[in-house]
């Protein structure tokens, strides 16, 4: 089974877990998520959190209820190693 490691559930890596766990059969990839923070920001809305016209709660996506068949590690990514360079 191919796996994919997306370091970061941003924007960027939350989009590329959500798209591809729609179209893929059970046991096809396996796709992993490591963030320290359970929840993709909506950085857009963040300046009407500061004002205090949209609640915070409204500006996060959680990430264990919307990339559900992804499994997400949480925790920092502090160094990428390859076959290579082991
Ligand atoms: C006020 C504001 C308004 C904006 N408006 C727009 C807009 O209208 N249109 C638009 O296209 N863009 C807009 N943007 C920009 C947009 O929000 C960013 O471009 C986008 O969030 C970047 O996505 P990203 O995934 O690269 O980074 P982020 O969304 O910042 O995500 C990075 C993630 O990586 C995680 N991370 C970092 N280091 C590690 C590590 N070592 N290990 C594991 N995880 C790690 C962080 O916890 C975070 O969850 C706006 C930004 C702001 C602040």
């Amino acid at each position: 089974m191919r796996e994919i490691l997306i370091v970061g559930g941003g924007r960027a890596g939350f989009c590329t877990a959500w798209g591809p766990q729609k179209k893929l059969r059970p046991g096809e990839e396996q796709v992993t998520v490591v963030d320290p923070r359970p929840y993709m920001t909506c950085q857009p809305f963040l300046p009407e959190v500061a004002a205090g016209s949209v609640e915070a709660r409204h500006a996060v996506v959680s990430l264990r209820r919307h990339v559900s068949r992804t499994q997400l590690i949480a925790g920092t990514v502090t160094e990428i190693r390859d076959e290579a360079t082991r």
